[in-house]
């Protein structure tokens, strides 16, 4: 459920009529709904309440605004990092340091030391090199580092390929039938303290049989290694739960997940760390956009747009489907293509689809934007870095600033040597 409803004949993000953003901040934009941001992380939580000690780390990737990370502080959630950057963005928001996991397969030198010395409750090791450099690193700081180890289940998620990561081929973790030989390898080295096991096999998971195989895999290889005499006190089943994109369309709830990860983990006697992303900030967002003109096309019209794969690179990326919306429906519909302006044939986001009818100037909206969206966006073809706008109730606020291709530009340089 989330918070974008028309009223009034008017698609209103909570109380707040989106045109009224979209005259005052312009378009495209992104606008979050606080109310759906709260809604989904008590929704998730209450469901996996059901086990007896959790830890929850939001996703940051799926979306870093620093005021939606303040919303999940807000709500209790800790964060799940890729970047010292990502890890400034949470400790910004005034997320304890305690409650970060630091993931991701190229954590730099640097981003490991920064991170030690900030605090951070938990490195996600994906490979034990990356293991023994950051003992290195911790021991010489005088500090302890505390870690978990990331696992390739050899599972396939079931997923778009591009964002499936637990199939031995991919580029995450260790492999299974490894990672208890290089848990006590890590586990001896000064500097590190190992706690537990990491898997993650992917997003928008809509299908979790893949889920309870992983988990069941890493709940065996957890007994293994605690045979073996090294203490496993957590488990992080990391993210990935799907959300609908379609309008109709049934995926798992975050009690059917929960369910599932209860059975598995019945007897484990560990905490159990999660990673959500998508499932909290995916239906919190959507991508306001004006038609820019509508183009005749050989079989439909284009509706050509002011929003392109810059600003949501999904479509483009993976396929991904975003339902269309216009802001003042008036009850007919069309069959069109909804296209951006960049110069590149895969900037669609709709071919053939029949949607309300819009003209020239109209507003709209692609839903399901909160995940995966401004998080991406980039300035190619010289484009804004689009803005973002949070409404809780009958107020709202910019979020995130439009940055103008100028500002862009007075980054660069020409050398003298060009101009001599
Ligand atoms: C991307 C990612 C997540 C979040 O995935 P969602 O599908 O957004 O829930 C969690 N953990 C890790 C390690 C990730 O890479």
């Amino acid at each position: 459920m989330d918070h974008f409803q028309l009223k009034n004949g008017v698609l209103h993000a909570e109380d707040v009529p989106l045109d009224r953003i979209a005259a005052e901040v312009g378009t495209p934009v992104y606008v979050y709904s606080r109310a759906t941001l709260t809604r989904h992380a008590r929704v998730f939580r209450e469901a996996l309440s059901v086990l007896p000690r959790i830890h929850l780390a939001f996703a940051v990737k799926s979306n870093p605004n620093i005021a939606v990370l303040s919303v999940l502080k807000g709500e209790g959630y800790g964060a799940d990092v890729v970047s010292e950057g990502e890890m400034n963005r949470a400790l910004a928001a005034g997320m304890p340091a305690a409650d970060i996991v630091f993931s991701g397969v190229g954590k730099s030198r640097r981003e490991l030391t920064a991170a030690v010395q900030a605090g951070i409750g938990q490195f996600n090791l994906e490979s034990e090199e990356e293991g023994v450099e950051l003992a290195q690193i911790a021991a010489s700081l005088g500090k302890v580092a505390t870690c978990a180890l990331r696992v390739n289940p050899n599972v396939d998620a079931r997923t778009h390929a591009k964002i499936s990561t637990g199939k031995a081929e991919n580029k995450f973790g260790v492999a299974y039938d490894r990672a208890a030989g290089i848990y006590a390898r890590l586990s001896a080295l000064e500097g590190l303290n190992m706690r537990g096991l990491a898997v993650h096999i992917g997003s928008q998971i809509s299908d979790l049989e893949p889920s309870r195989q992983a988990f069941a895999k890493m709940g065996e290889l957890m007994r293994e290694i605690r045979t073996q005499g090294f203490p496993v006190s957590h488990m992080d089943l990391g993210g990935g739960l799907g959300v609908p994109y379609k309008g109709g369309e049934q995926l798992p709830t975050p009690e059917d997940y929960a369910a599932v990860v209860a059975g598995v983990t019945k007897d484990w006697d560990a905490t159990i760390m999660f990673e959500p992303g998508r499932v909290i900030t995916g239906n919190a967002g959507v991508l306001v956009t004006e038609v820019i003109r509508v183009k005749q096309g050989v079989n439909v019209p284009f509706v050509v747009v002011d929003a392109a794969m810059n600003d949501l690179a999904r479509p483009a990326m993976y396929d991904a489907w975003h339902d269309f919306a216009a802001v003042r429906p008036t009850g007919e519909t069309m069959v069109a293509n909804i296209v951006g302006p960049i110069c590149e044939s895969s900037d669609t986001f709709a071919m053939g689809r029949t949607i309300d009818a819009v003209k020239a100037g109209d507003l709209g909206v692609f839903r399901t934007a909160g995940a995966y969206g401004a998080t991406m966006a980039n300035t190619y073809n010289s484009r804004p870095l689009v803005p973002e706008v949070m409404v809780d109730g009958d107020r709202w606020a910019i979020v995130a600033e439009r940055i103008e291709p100028a500002a862009v530009l007075a980054a660069e340089r020409i050398p003298d040597w060009l101009t001599a």
